[in-house]
């Protein structure tokens, strides 16, 4: 039995994409690399935006239109905020919400008798597990999930539920048979990884416990709430393995913004951090996430918000238009932007997050990274560093899944040019190769 699996969304979604793969493939699925060689179509879905919401719609069709015998399954977050318009799309066979989501298989296997494959010859466990989104090197592991805030523009709380976290020892596990089937990086993910609780332990003991765990595989960690930054984070980055990169979501650089989205710091506080963090950890890139024409924003407020994402020289900004979500507090605010206002001031961001892009890449020309490589396409080899640059080497020599110090030569438009690091020439800016300072342990049963 053939499933294939389509995700759309964050690196969330992807993490449970991936958890969910491994647990089809335990269950005797094997795993499609086309559509139209599967009998199974899973769809993560997405409604984050109303265009995530659509795509999620038009991929859960796509696979009817292809193949009418196909059996089309919707999980994920659309599902959740809309159950019933969900089930009831053409070519969609069934509807798993958030409350069963954990029972998937069960729930397929009920409405689908013919389609539970036989139990697998072999133990598929510990590993090794096929990753789905990164080729063979880079896997993501959910930590948390949900949210207790209520931002105004924000449907996680409604499509996620409560914030909780999953345990600690399960975590270590799953870290650890992951590194020793391979991955060379594990990406820490969750709503908001700061929000980790188990027992006493948050995001700090966490990772300094995973770092002890590890063997020569790097960690990432992925979306920290700005007013939830445990500072004692920042001195485990004297481990080489723990990659020089936060995202912290800033959503506006307008405080007065700020306070009717509903969020708890202002626009200077998130400036006190990102400059902490910069000047605690060279290199460090930080990325976020800025919502651009927030209900009667006006053209100055757009003009603070842009100025300020700019002055911040951030190595990443990923800005959306605001998009209503039903069942939000700012779906119903009054002073709607009009497309074309809304239009022109995305224009200016994204223009904006490019030179700011660029701006981080040149820095760190001419310094040295660790670079895991991931994939090749007619000899380029494409990898990224520990502080997030996206980096490009042409190569006969087989470099997948492999970590290598590298010299940044050159920016092009689909990453940064790079050769072989040589030692003897530390640069300035690039990270020290310094060793894991951690001897790696083992799980006791
Ligand atoms: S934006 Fe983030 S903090 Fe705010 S409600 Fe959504 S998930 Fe929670």
């Amino acid at each position: 039995m053939r499933v294939f699996f389509s995700n759309l969304g964050c690196k969330l979604n992807q993490a449970e994409l991936e958890h969910l793969a491994r647990r089809f493939r335990a269950a005797g699925y094997s795993i499609a690399s086309e559509l139209s060689e599967a009998e199974l179509h899973v769809v993560n879905t997405c409604t984050v935006t109303h265009v995530a919401a659509r795509d999620s719609r038009k991929t859960a069709r796509r696979g009817h239109r292809l193949n009418p015998e196909l059996r089309t399954v919707l999980t994920g977050c659309y599902v959740a905020a809309d159950p019933q318009e969900a089930a009831s799309l053409a070519g969609v066979d069934l509807g798993v919400g958030r409350l069963v989501k954990e029972a998937i298989l069960e729930r397929i296997h009920a409405a689908f008798p013919d389609l539970v494959p036989p139990p697998p010859k072999t133990d598929p466990l510990p590993v090794p597990f096929e990753p789905i989104e990164f080729g063979n090197s880079r896997t993501l592991v959910k930590i948390e999930d949900g949210c207790d805030m209520h931002c105004a523009f924000c449907i996680i709380p409604k499509t996620r539920g409560k914030q909780r976290s999953r345990p600690f020892e399960t975590i270590l596990q799953e870290v650890t048979d992951l590194t020793c089937g391979g991955f060379k990086e594990v990406v820490i993910t969750g709503v908001q990884i700061s929000s980790y609780r188990w027992e006493a332990m948050g995001l700090f003991d966490l990772v300094e416990h995973l770092l002890l765990f590890l063997d020569h595989s790097r960690l990432r960690l992925t979306s920290i709430a700005p007013w939830q930054f445990d500072r004692r984070l920042l001195d485990l980055f004297e481990d080489s393995r723990l990659c020089r990169h936060f995202h912290f979501s800033l959503q506006s650089g307008c405080t007065g913004i700020l306070k009717r989205m509903r969020r708890p710091y202002s626009a200077r506080e998130f400036e006190a951090l990102v400059r902490e963090v910069k000047s605690a950890i060279p290199g460090v890139a930080i990325t976020t996430d800025v919502i651009v024409g927030f209900p009667g924003e006006t053209d100055e407020e757009a003009e603070e918000s842009l100025r300020f994402v700019e002055e911040l020289e951030l190595a990443r900004v990923h800005a959306f238009p605001f998009s209503p979500r039903p069942g939000t507090e700012a779906a119903l605010l009054p002073d709607p932007i009009p497309h074309a206002i809304q239009r022109q001031r995305m224009h200016r961001m994204l223009e904006v997050a490019k030179q700011s892009a660029r701006r981080f890449e040149s820095l760190h020309l001419g310094s040295e990274a660790e670079v895991l490589w991931e994939s090749s396409r007619h000899g380029m080899w494409q990898g990224m560093t520990d502080n997030y640059i996206r980096v490009l080497k042409k190569s006969a020599e087989p470099l997948g899944n492999q970590i290598r110090r590298e010299q940044l030569l050159e920016a092009s438009d689909r990453g940064v040019v790079c050769q072989a690091a040589s030692r003897a020439h530390p640069v300035p800016g690039g990270q020290p190769p310094t060793q894991p300072t951690q001897q790696r342990a083992t799980l006791s049963p």
